[in-house]
């Protein structure tokens, strides 16, 4: 009987993981097009390995209108020495090559949010392609994962670094560990919407050490949210034993998602008066903002009211909204 085998990934590395010191390179992904009939996405990649030891995996620009993450990883690769490591650093930057290049959440090749896309498949979409690559090459390299992320063009948050609630407790305690080393203002035992594709959890499956984080977004990034993952990420390193030297500590706030609650969305189209601003406190069924309809005078806002007081973790970007918007996301303090 044949067994049923997953193909090779299309994508070949120009550097050698396994290869002691500092290497600049590519995860060339083959991309057959109008413009380039036999041409790759190069999806930038940077290695740095000294002997044995724990290695970790660092990604930015999952989506590709998300910044902190690339600015502190394009700066992380071209100023970590090799004497300084112990183990590997394996820094992707801007994950979603396509989409970062194009400043969208999604891929504009095929609208794929990397995101969703794990496991991903060999003969998929370019984004399928590169799950792919992920989950099969990268992932099982790695000790800890370090996935960035920030609101991008639709979403502000408060600065934060978090981790996800795990079957496995040892494991979900290493990730909160990695949590608190990184240092952010906010710490946050993560609730996702929708679970289903996502890298967070095809690195946890895999019993992974696995942090993200939310570090601010509209698209854009700030000084201090861009010196928060510059810490946070160095202080990771240290926190693993990969980079020498004491954990920068930095007094955080911890923050639950305790269920769906959190989460408020709009049910009407119009332009967005914000009632109250990211970190400020709220009491259950507090308005935190209205909802103007635009298109005649006299007609009454919309009301989106908190469903759990806690602080305002989130919150729409742009002034229009559209129904079905994630309007607010309150998190609850925990002391
Ligand atoms: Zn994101």
């Amino acid at each position: 009987m044949l067994m049923k085998t997953l193909r090779p990934s299309p994508i070949s590395s120009t550097v050698d993981f396994d290869k002691d010191g500092v290497q600049h390179g590519f995860l060339r992904l083959p991309y057959s097009r109008d413009d380039s009939a036999w041409g790759s996405v190069m999806i930038p990649v940077c290695v740095v390995r000294n002997g044995t030891g724990p290695t970790a995996l660092l990604t930015g620009g999952n989506h590709g209108d998300e910044y902190e993450g690339p600015i502190a990883l394009y700066d992380l690769a071209r100023s970590l020495d090799a004497k300084n490591v112990s183990g590997t650093v394996i820094i992707v930057p801007a994950m979603n090559y396509p989409a970062f290049r194009a400043g969208t959440r999604t891929s504009p090749i095929d609208k794929g949010n990397m995101n969703r896309s794990f496991p991903g498949r060999p003969d998929g979409t370019v984004t399928e392609k590169i799950a792919d690559y992920f989950q099969r090459e990268l992932l099982p390299r790695a000790d800890i994962v370090l996935d960035f992320h920030s609101g991008g063009r639709t979403l502000d948050f408060v600065p934060f670094c978090a981790a996800h609630v795990l079957p496995d407790k040892q494991q979900e305690k290493k990730a909160f560990d990695a949590v608190e080393a990184f240092a952010a203002p906010y710490s946050v035992q993560m609730l996702e919407i929708d679970t289903v594709g996502m890298y967070d959890t095809a690195a946890e499956e895999m019993g992974k050490v696995f942090v993200t984080t939310e570090l601010g977004g509209g698209g854009t990034s700030r000084a201090e949210t861009v010196r928060i993952a510059k810490r946070g990420v160095l202080n990771v390193l240290r926190h693993s034993g990969i980079v020498a030297g004491a954990v920068e500590k930095q007094p955080t706030r911890w923050l639950d998602m305790p269920s769906g609650d959190c989460f408020c969305f709009a049910e009407d189209e119009g332009m967005i008066e914000p009632l109250v601003d990211l970190g400020e406190p709220m009491k259950e069924g507090q308005v935190v903002a209205r909802i103007y309809p635009v298109g005649r005078t006299g007609a009454a806002p919309a009301e989106i009211a908190t469903k759990m007081s806690g602080i305002l973790a989130a919150r729409h970007f742009p002034g229009l909204v559209k129904a079905g918007d994630c309007v607010s996301v309150t998190a609850v303090v925990v002391d």
